[in-house]
């Protein structure tokens, strides 16, 4: 991948660092600026610039920023080569490849209380118990029922499965709490190791703190729930979805325990499944594909897909897979971004599975932009597959003819206007492909 486009992708992957690092993005967290040694919360993400700010020192800190004071880099290339590490993003020019960066001990607290004080996590078994003893004493509201119903066409079955909702009036949680401990006979101390629990120092009481929305199971693939995702009922502070987390408890002096759930990835495994594998991004695209009877995996944020080899290959050690669909929003043709990481992706998959036919499942933008759109739209028959190499190169190829036909120099300065029209032109250039396909 080229620099530009790596350097573009890394700083979208903000908010994914942050929650890697155990950071709740919606809530202010202590500031991680070397010079400033600071006691109380004062560094926050703001959505709009995408960038951390510090309301009491006044650092302001992207995604390299934050890199370099963690790891104590001394150049941009040093920082630039962490950050690819981290999310899997092979540069087209870089160096030294062999020499892998030495981790160098980080200037400040936050960054050394997670590399020496590793939170405490609850394993599999029990954030799995836990999990669905939530489920069972949290029920959803005849509106969220009707609206995973009517909206997004779930059955019985599966939202009695996987949904729920997390109280979070104060009398409400009381009681909530005292049910789990109750169902699952597990104390303060265990239950402040699974994700998105943890213990107020002064009262001693177990605590969690949870967005109002509807609350999804997240399932490995042992079909063990091992991560809740909240779907919140607004967008008022700028995201549809959160984890449930406590990772901030971690950096709170006047909390105890914590941990967050990681960039966790969902898998729905069905009845009798296909011998195939769909990949795409977020729950509700996941249900739709499953009702086919597809095993899918869901990642949460597309830049987060490191780690999907692993799950690939122990889904194949089970089932005999040995083609993979890759079924992701149909703007891929016109976002050169999404195109690219992508792209990574498939390389990744296919120099770990070199046996695998890997096809990237594509449709008309106006048909729906999701799968799950494009399904309940009633266009399931104008989905097509086309071999994923092969759709990249001439999605790539594209990029150049676009611009040389609209006398675009460089698309790095384009105004917001003109990248609009670029987007829409690659866009309508790329789908031309699906009709000789
Ligand atoms: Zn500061």
């Amino acid at each position: 991948m080229d620099r530009r486009t790596a350097k573009d992708i890394l700083l979208s992957s903000l908010p994914a660092y942050l929650e890697q690092n155990g950071i709740n993005i919606n809530k202010k967290f202590n500031c991680m600026c070397p010079e400033h040694m600071d006691n109380t919360p004062s560094m926050q993400y703001d959505k709009r610039r995408n960038i951390c700010h510090c309301f009491s020192c006044g650092a302001n800190a992207d995604i390299f920023q934050l890199i370099e004071w963690q790891y104590n880099t001394t150049s941009f290339e040093e920082t630039l080569h962490i950050a690819c590490d981290m999310f899997g993003i092979d540069l087209d020019d870089r160096k030294h490849k062999e020499n892998k960066i030495k981790m160098k001990p980080a200037k400040k607290k936050w960054a050394s209380k997670v590399s020496q004080k590793e939170p405490e996590k609850a394993d599999e078994y029990i954030r799995n118990k836990v999990y669905q003893a939530m489920r069972d004493i949290a029920p959803l509201t005849e509106k969220d029922i009707r609206y995973l119903k009517e909206v997004r066409r779930l059955d019985d079955k599966r939202i009695k499965k996987d949904y729920f909702r997390i109280p979070s009036e104060s009398n409400k949680k009381e009681t909530f709490l005292r049910k789990l401990k109750k169902i699952t006979g597990y104390n303060n101390d265990t239950l402040k190791t699974v994700p998105g629990f943890f213990v107020n120092k002064s009262t001693k009481k177990l605590d969690y703190h949870s967005e109002d929305g509807i609350a999804i199971l997240i399932r490995n693939v042992n079909g063990s729930a091992y991560a809740v995702q909240i779907r919140h009922d607004t967008t008022e502070k700028g995201r549809r979805y959160s984890w449930f987390s406590s990772g901030f408890a971690v950096y709170d002096e006047n909390l105890d325990g914590g941990c967050s759930p990681g960039a966790a990835k969902d898998i729905i495994i069905p009845q009798n499944p296909k011998k195939c594998i769909c990949i795409t991004e977020g729950r509700f695209k996941s249900e739709i594909l499953s009702q086919y009877n597809n095993i899918v995996i869901s990642i949460q944020g597309v830049s987060t897909w490191k780690g999907i080899n692993e799950i690939i290959s122990e889904i194949k050690e089970r089932y005999d897979i040995t083609v993979l669909f890759m079924m992701f929003d149909s703007d891929v043709m016109g976002n050169t971004q999404l195109m690219h990481t992508l792209k990574n992706m498939t390389i990744s998959i296919k120099a770990a599975f070199p046996d695998m036919l890997i096809a990237v499942g594509a449709w008309k933008i106006e048909y729906g932009k999701g799968i799950d759109d494009c399904i309940i739209n009633g266009y399931l028959k104008k989905v097509k597959f086309i071999d994923a190499m092969s759709f990249f190169s001439t999605c790539e190829k594209n990029i150049d003819v676009v611009m040389r036909e609209n006398g675009f120099k460089s698309l790095k300065k384009l105004k917001k206007e003109a990248q609009k029209e670029f987007k829409q032109k690659l866009q309508s250039t790329n789908e031309k492909l699906l009709n000789s396909a």
